[in-house]
């Protein structure tokens, strides 16, 4: 009997449903029953999902019922009975609302608790995400869309319910060092398989039709070349101001091969000569990158002929992963080539998320061999704080048994950091998942 008031929010979620059925959106229709559906699990982020869901709800009441009575008032035809109809349902949704945020609903939804609101805003923030880049896309940006019209919403709620499972994995202690490498390379994988399908022929996966070449480096050097097309730039930029340097441990697509290549090599120890290369070596190719694309553009020569120069540039940048990271077990490409990590590393700097060491450090040195950025060693450890290659991978963190190093954020505990640089982090993971390809 306890369950019995979770009836209403049962019954209006099933009503958004109908709605969207009325309008032909069967992805939506299917997102809002599959979410009554979820309540059966009674999962605790699955409250905070249906929540969401309800307060969105009455929105699309509140506009519905000006569009039905606005319709009703153009044709002079009786309005008053539909108006109190409509007042009913949003009634009842508020109703559902309340009961959902009620403190007996929240001992009903009693099964995994632990960071069950950070998993819910994980939800609702990919679904937030994707159903924006939705929305303002000139052309359908996800695939469902493209091969099942009209289903794009089953799509996006499948990325925020992936979104918040990998979530509540990475806050476990070890989760995130043992997930990232792996959810890392599943994106990276999935990225080039679209571009090999759209080579292929199946043109559906390809962002819109025009091919460039997944080279980073190509990030800022592409738009100089061509004047124009600064998307990548603008998302890349977006990216570091929310969650730093991360870019280039959770979401560049060949960072992850840099990573799987150092991985097959020995446990990296820190070392002073690629550090030095971190600033010289990719500030060079930075230069590099910077002056070849200003001159191809000065001498007018062609986007087909410039290419030669990306795939060229692309091929050293694969040469030293297969050779050096995987001798070396650190991720040289990443550390000493690409001039998009030094970027990232700079522009990093102005988003508040750190890396520091607590003054109670032991100096066991347990983290030194897991970052494969060389971004630790003992004089780093006397400095309280990490080199500037640190990309926020978080290897580190779980690997300090005494809880001395950890993510830092202004006004928040580490550990309230750490979940919160999670959310972030895993949602941008799933939104690219649903929105990159080439
Ligand atoms: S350093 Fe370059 S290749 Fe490596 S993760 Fe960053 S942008 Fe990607
Ligand atoms: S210092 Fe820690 S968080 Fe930074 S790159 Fe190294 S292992 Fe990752």
């Amino acid at each position: 009997m306890k369950y019995f008031i979770l009836v209403i929010p049962f019954l209006a979620l099933l009503l958004l449903a109908a709605h969207s059925l009325r309008f032909g959106d069967y992805g939506l229709m299917g997102a809002f029953a599959v979410l009554a559906g979820l309540m059966f699990t009674r999962q605790a982020w699955v409250r905070w999902g249906i929540v969401a869901a309800l307060l969105w709800g009455g929105f699309i009441w509140a506009d519905a019922t000006v569009n039905f009575v606005n319709f009703r008032h153009m044709f002079d035809l009786p309005w008053k009975r539909l108006a109190v109809i409509m007042a009913t349902i949003i009634l009842f949704d508020g109703l559902a609302l309340m009961i959902m945020l009620s403190q007996r609903s929240k001992g009903l939804f009693s099964v995994t608790r632990e960071k069950s609101l950070a998993r819910g805003v994980v939800f609702v923030l990919t679904i937030l995400g994707l159903s924006l880049a939705r929305t303002n896309a000139s052309f359908p940006i996800l695939l469902a869309d493209r091969y099942l019209p009209g289903w794009g919403w089953a799509e996006i709620f499948a990325l925020g319910v992936y979104a918040q499972w990998i979530s509540g994995l990475m806050m476990q202690p070890r989760g995130h060092r043992t997930l990232r490498p792996r959810i890392w390379g599943v994106f990276s994988a999935l990225f080039f398989l679209q571009l090999g399908l759209g080579l292929l022929g199946m043109e559906q996966m390809l962002m819109t039709g025009t091919l460039h070449l997944p080279v980073p480096a190509l990030i800022l050097g592409g738009p100089i070349f061509r004047g124009g097309g600064f998307f990548m730039l603008i998302l890349f930029s977006v990216t570091i101001l929310l969650v730093g340097p991360a870019w280039c441990s959770h979401l560049c697509y060949i960072g992850a091969w840099d990573d799987g290549m150092s991985r097959l090599g020995p446990r990296p120890a820190h070392s002073s000569v690629l550090r030095r290369m971190n600033i010289a070596g990719r500030g060079t190719t930075l230069l590099l990158t910077v002056a070849t694309a200003l001159i191809l553009r000065s001498i007018g020569m062609s986007g087909s002929s410039a290419i030669v120069f990306a795939v060229f540039f692309g091929l050293i940048g694969v040469g030293i992963m297969a050779f050096v990271s995987r001798k070396v077990g650190m991720m040289t490409h990443c550390t000493t080539f690409c001039p998009m990590g030094l970027v990232a590393n700079v522009m990093g700097k102005i988003s508040p998320w750190r890396i520091r060491i607590d003054s109670d450090c032991t100096r066991c040195g347990a983290c030194y061999t897991r970052c494969r950025y060389n971004a630790l060693d003992e004089s780093r450890m006397e400095l309280g704080r990490p080199a500037l290659s640190c990309t926020l991978c978080g290897d580190c963190v779980s690997a300090c048994a005494d809880k001395q190093i950890g993510y830092r954020f202004p006004g928040l505990s580490s550990e309230n950091a750490r979940t919160v640089f999670i959310v972030l982090v895993v949602t941008l993971h799933a939104v690219f998942l649903g929105v990159a390809r080439i």
